[in-house]
């Protein structure tokens, strides 16, 4: 007969549109870094939900920051105002130090948000001729699923079948200056979008002081550089932003994932008030776009990454993995990279990536592969020293048996 997982997972198969490869865990319960699955086994969460639950599962400040909000006002839509935006707005706008947010729901929209300012920018601003305006990306960015994301994408099975696409797009390979300076040239140009460490493409962490010099060549040549920190900010790399590592200031961030602590969809985008004022009342919004719900969720979520030190815990907790990763079997484990708690590592062609989760998974660590041979590493930013060792011994206990 079916354990309970695999019965679950043929009745879910079965009415369910098979948009992703979910590896065959069927969880109930959930707490700190630890998911319950409902045979009854317990597993370190190595990707910590795509990255939005960087405080933790079930974090009872996030939660009764959920429920207390829900019991009193949970949307309003913006035809009116709440109690709550204001208060919210003043809170995250103060901390990464911009006049302005735009709130949204999910890390798609947010970040299509960013490229919607950045071409009326691009018009109003910049003056740019009507419907010239271009954006550049990096090839194998991923920043969501829709029309517009997919029309920058790369990777063919993000994109493939999915056209027409949305013109005005250009992709130059990530990490490389001199591309940039070359694209940055053309007068259409309105923007510069990146991932300050590339998170689906696999933690893939730009040359020293790449981020400070796309900072400095966007000012020289007028053009608006968005940051897209959905997975990288927060904490996950050690530092509330990624840039910060190298202390740059974006035109505008994009939030989301872990901005609503796992607990709800939220997502956003910061700007100063010259770049925000592009947008004027009835061009742009979302019904659920800074409910009472999601504003006070975000803020407690935030003040939970800066009280308990996440960003300081997923740094130290960062180099003690890596040393770790470094002891592996190089046969089986090619290379590892990544900062903070947002790592990965490449196995070998020859190790079968899905049989590496499986038995990751048999002694208590779930992770998954993604292209191919790369195993995003990314546990919740509450690990601690003793967890992170235990998750070495896994792994060490793995390479050594495949
Ligand atoms: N941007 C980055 C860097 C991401 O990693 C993701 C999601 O993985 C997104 C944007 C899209 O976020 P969402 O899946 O919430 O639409």
């Amino acid at each position: 007969s079916l354990s309970k997982s695999a019965e679950i997972i043929k009745r879910e198969k079965l009415v369910t549109c098979n948009n992703y490869a979910s590896m065959p865990t069927v969880l109930c319960r959930a707490e700190g870094v630890y998911l319950y699955d409902v045979d009854g086994n317990k597993y370190y969460d190595f990707l910590s939900g795509f990255s939005s639950v960087n405080q933790g599962h079930c974090h009872p400040i996030i939660v009764k920051a959920l429920t207390d909000q829900a019991l009193v006002l949970h949307q309003t839509s913006r035809a009116f105002h709440s109690n709550i935006l204001a208060e919210y707005a003043e809170y995250v706008t103060k901390l990464f130090g911009y006049d302005a947010m735009l709130p949204m729901n999910t890390g798609v929209e947010a970040a299509e948000s960013s490229v919607k300012i950045a071409r009326k920018w691009g018009y109003k601003v910049k003056k740019i001729k009507a419907n010239q305006a271009k954006i550049i990306f990096c090839e194998n960015n991923f920043w969501g699923r829709s029309i517009a994301a997919v029309s920058a994408s790369t990777d063919p099975t993000a994109y493939d079948n999915y056209g027409p696409f949305v013109p005005g797009f250009v992709n130059i390979p990530y990490d490389n200056i001199e591309r940039l300076e070359a694209e940055l040239k053309d007068p259409n140009v309105c923007a510069f979008m990146a991932e300050p460490i590339q998170g689906d493409a696999g933690a893939i962490v730009p040359s020293d002081g790449y981020l400070r010099k796309v900072r400095e060549l966007c000012t020289r040549y007028n053009v608006l550089y968005i940051d897209d920190e959905i997975q990288a900010g927060l904490g996950r790399t050690g530092r509330r932003l990624c840039v910060d590592h190298e202390n740059v200031r974006p035109d505008m961030v994009v939030l989301g994932k872990s901005l609503g602590g796992g607990v709800y969809p939220v997502s956003a985008v910061l700007a100063d008030r010259h770049i925000m004022d592009v947008i004027e009342p009835g061009t742009h919004g979302s019904t659920f776009s800074g409910n009472p719900l999601a504003s006070k969720v975000a803020m407690t979520a935030i003040k939970v990454i800066e009280d308990e030190k996440l960003s300081e815990n997923a740094e130290k907790m960062g180099q003690i993995f890596r040393k770790g990763l470094s002891g592996l079997d190089k046969c089986v484990v090619d290379l590892y990279r990544g900062k903070g708690l947002m790592n990965a590592i490449v196995l070998n062609r020859n190790v079968d990536a899905l049989d590496f989760c499986m038995r990751l998974k048999k002694y208590g660590l779930l992770t998954r592969p993604s292209h191919g041979n790369v195993l995003r590493l990314a546990p919740p930013l509450v690990i601690n020293e003793e967890q992170i060792k235990d998750s070495i011994e896994i792994f060490r206990k793995v390479v050594d048996e495949v």
